[in-house]
């Protein structure tokens, strides 16, 4: 029956994930392990050997809390904000990584933008994933410009460009799978779950790249989350 085809889909899904999950946080433990093993035949524990250990550690609970976050039913509690505030507030938070790799963030906002309702901290988690992945696609720094514009239907669209790496179409296409990534140290989930969490939002993301010129993405939001509207 239907009902049964939807189940086992749902449980081709449940196995498709648990085998990234499986195969993502084997290659820091494996790693962990074999660290161990060195230390226990005497092989020195420095602080570079600490740093590594660490660092691989936090790579597992990286995973295991945006898993989580995928997981469960976020609890959204709507309040109308004022989104260049809370833009602010998110460049003051990247801002050192920003700087640290020689990025420059221009911000753009029209006047006259209203409150929008949302879930203050479920947005800003999106445009710092956003903008973290904007930043590590400069890998020798380069210049950010975040627009944001109100769009006829009330609704508002918010545009990150980066003059980064891009991204060919198989690359576009595969943005937003799990596990996804292109680096070394990335968990391939942050623009799964921003684009779960704009969803949450009834709105959407769009993107725009070409490889070794850059990518725009854009967020598009609607002012409220009225049922009637
Ligand atoms: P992560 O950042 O951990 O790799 P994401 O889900 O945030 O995971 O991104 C997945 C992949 O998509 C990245 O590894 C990168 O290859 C590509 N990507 C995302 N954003 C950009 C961007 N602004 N420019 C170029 N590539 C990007
Ligand atoms: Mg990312």
């Amino acid at each position: 029956s239907e009902e049964m085809l939807i189940k086992s889909e749902k449980l081709a899904v449940v196995g498709q994930l648990s085998a990234g999950v499986v195969h993502e946080i084997r290659n820091p433990l494996t790693s962990l392990i074999g660290f161990l093993n060195l230390i226990r035949h005497g092989k020195e524990m420095n602080k570079e050997v600490l740093d590594v250990m660490t660092s691989e550690l936090h790579r597992i609970e990286l995973i295991l809390s945006e898993l989580l976050i995928l997981a469960k039913p976020q609890e959204i509690s709507y309040k109308k904000i004022n989104i260049h505030k809370l833009l602010k507030d998110v460049l003051t938070l990247i801002d050192i990584q920003a700087t640290q790799n020689n990025v420059k963030i221009h911000m753009q906002v029209e006047e006259k933008i209203p409150h929008i309702d949302c879930d203050e901290n479920q947005l800003k988690q999106v445009f710092i994933n956003l903008l973290k992945n904007a930043i590590e696609a400069m890998s020798f720094g380069g210049n950010i410009n975040i627009v944001v514009k109100m769009m006829e239907d009330e609704k508002v669209i918010i545009s990150i460009q980066d003059d980064g790496c891009g991204m060919d179409e198989e690359e576009v296409c595969k943005l937003g799978e799990p596990f996804f990534s292109r680096k070394e140290k990335g968990t391939g989930l942050g623009f799964m779950l921003s684009e779960k969490m704009i969803h949450n939002h009834k709105g959407s993301i769009q993107i725009k790249s070409v490889k070794n010129e850059g990518t725009q993405v854009n967020v598009i939001l609607p002012l409220t989350q009225d049922q009637h509207i």
